[in-house]
């Protein structure tokens, strides 16, 4: 796990909105998992969580644990956010992951130097710590690479 982001005088990061569609996906953040919603109809991944399934309307949907392992299929580098909870993050990479399993998602990769991150790298999830009943999930650079 990435350590917590609770820095004196400095506001805590934002913690998720919860709805019911998504609380499956955030439970399973505070215990280091990575989960994705699923289709049992049409048996198609998405993400973010939403209440209907996007290809075939179905509203039963589940959620399935994943690999935790992706691409970076864009990134950049933010230098300057004006939120006191993240102007001391800066530099950071905001990245689209494309998991292994063909959903991409919107995070940070961190524990690394902005300039490492790279289209194409190899990235594997972790979670930061927001608060007893929060967690992020973000990713880092993959050390065995492929
Ligand atoms: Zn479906």
């Amino acid at each position: 796990m990435s350590g917590s982001a609770e820095v004196e005088g400095i506001p805590p990061r934002p913690v998720p909105e919860s709805s019911p569609y998504g609380e499956p996906y955030w439970a399973a953040a505070v215990d280091g998992r990575l989960v994705i919603q699923h289709c049992p109809r049409c048996d198609r991944l998405q993400h973010f969580p939403r209440p209907w399934c996007t290809a075939c309307l179905h509203d039963e949907l589940d959620f399935v644990d994943v690999s935790g392992r992706g691409t970076v299929y864009s990134c950049t580098v933010v230098r300057r956010n004006p939120n006191p909870a993240f102007a001391t993050r800066v530099p950071y990479v905001l990245a689209l992951v494309d998991l292994d399993e063909g959903v991409r998602m919107m995070s940070n990769v961190v524990d690394c130097a902005p300039e490492a991150v790279t289209v194409g790298a190899r990235v594997r999830v972790c979670f930061e710590t927001v608060d007893d009943t929060h967690a992020v999930p973000c990713f880092t650079l993959d050390p065995e690479g492929t």
